[in-house]
C-alpha cells in the first residue's frame, strides 16, 4: 500500500540503534517532525544469534534478546497524546527460526532440552519441516512483536514485557494496514519495534513465533491529548483494545471496559444497548499468554456501529 510514494522519503533506522528496555533515559536515535515516515531495520528476537541449524540455544547471550530498534523522539509528543503508528509495510528476511524449550510455554514441562528449527521464506510461505520429515508450508502473516513508547517517569520497562506502553505485545493484528494508537507518557514518546514474526498463531503458546529479522516501514503522527490508558489498533473493519495484565482474567476484564468506554464516548447509544452489542457482536481474543504479563484484546467490527473508530 503506497510504497512508491513511502520509498521517496526514506529514513531508515538501522540495527545499530537497539534498545532493551523502554525508557526516558534512552537515547534517542533520531528526532523526527510528525508525520513521519521511517524504515526500521530489525533483529530478530534472539539478536540474531540463532540463524543456523548448528546455532543452539545454550550458547547464545541472554543480554542480546528482544532488542527493539530506536528509540525514535518524536518532536511535540507530549504526556497524554496518542502516537498514531501506521504500518506501511514490511520485508521479511529469507530465513528464520522458532524455538521451544524446557520449562518455557504452556507445555514447558514436557519438552526435554532446547530445540530450534531454522527455515527459509519465500513465496509468502514458511517451508517448515519437521524432524520426522514431515513438510508444512505456512503462509505468513507478518505481525510485530515488541512496539512501544518508553514509560512515565523513570519506569524501565524490558522489552519481553508488555504493557500500558505497549512492548513485547506479541498480537496477530498488528501487520500491515493497520495502525495502533500508543499512550504517549514522556516528551518526545520515544518509540522502538523488534521482535518481527513471519507468522505466529494466537496466544504464542511454545513461547516463539516464527522469529525473523526484517524491515518495517511506518509512519509516525501525533493525536493531541489522546491517550488512552492502553494501546488501541485500528483497521479498516475492526477496532481493538490491546490489554496486559498479570492474569487472563484481569486482561479480559479491563480491554471489554475499555472497548465500553471508548464506545460510550463516540456515539449516543445507552449502557445497555453497548452491552448487548458488545456481547453480540464483540471478541475477546487471546494474544499472549507466555510473557510476564499476559495480553489480550477486545475487537469490535466498526461496520455496525457508524462513527465507531479511533
Ligand atoms: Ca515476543
Ligand atoms: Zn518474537
Amino acid at each position: 500500500m503506497g510504497s512508491e510514494r513511502m520509498v521517496k522519503y526514506k529514513m531508515k533506522i538501522t540495527k545499530d540503534n537497539v534498545f532493551y528496555s523502554f525508557c526516558s533515559r534512552n537515547e534517542q536515535a533520531v528526532r523526527v517532525d510528525a508525520p513521519a515516515t521511517l524504515d526500521f531495520e530489525t533483529m530478530d528476537c534472539f539478536g540474531n544469534q540463532l540463524r543456523n541449524p548448528e546455532d543452539i540455544m545454550e550458547e547464545i547471550n541472554w543480554d542480546r534478546i528482544n532488542p527493539a530498534t530506536g528509540p525514535v523522539y518524536v518532536n511535540g509528543a507530549e504526556p497524554g497524546d496518542a502516537l498514531k503508528v501506521t504500518i506501511n509495510s514490511i520485508e521479511l528476511n529469507e530465513k528464520g527460526t522458532v524455538c521451544c524449550l524446557n520449562e518455557e510455554g504452556i507445555l514447558g514441562a514436557r519438552i526435554e532440552g532446547s530445540h530450534t528449527r531454522v527455515a527459509s521464506v519465500s513465496d509468502g510461505k514458511v517451508h517448515y519441516e519437521a524432524a520426522n520429515g514431515l513438510k508444512v508450508d505456512i503462509p505468513v502473516k507478518p505481525m510485530i512483536g515488541v512496539i512501544g513508547v518508553a514509560p512515565e517517569g523513570e519506569l524501565n520497562i524490558n522489552t519481553g514485557t508488555p504493557g500500558k506502553h505497549g512492548g513485547n505485545m506479541d498480537t496477530t493484528m498488528i501487520g500491515v494496514g493497520a495502525t495502533l494508537y500508543l499512550p504517549v507518557a514522556v516528551e518526545g514518546a520515544l518509540f522502538g519495534l523488534g521482535d518481527l514474526h513471519a507468522v505466529m498463531g494466537d496466544g504464542e503458546i511454545g513461547v516463539s513465533g516464527f522469529e525473523i529479522p526484517a524491515d518495517v516501514n511506518v509512519t509516525l503522527d501525533i493525536c493531541k491529548g489522546r491517550a488512552q490508558e492502553y494501546p488501541v489498533l485500528e483497521t479498516e473493519d475492526y477496532l481493538a483494545v490491546i490489554v496486559s495484565k498479570e492474569t487472563v482474567d484481569e486482561a479480559c476484564q479491563r480491554a471489554t471496559e475499555l472497548m465500553q468506554e471508548i464506545i460510550a464516548e463516540r456515539t449516543d447509544l445507552d449502557m445497555p444497548d453497548i452491552v448487548m452489542l458488545m456481547s453480540l457482536l464483540g471478541n475477546l481474543q487471546i494474544c499472549q499468554i507466555v510473557d510476564p504479563e499476559k495480553t489480550v484484546r477486545f475487537v469490535f467490527p466498526k461496520k455496525y456501529i457508524p462513527g465507531l473508530m479511533f
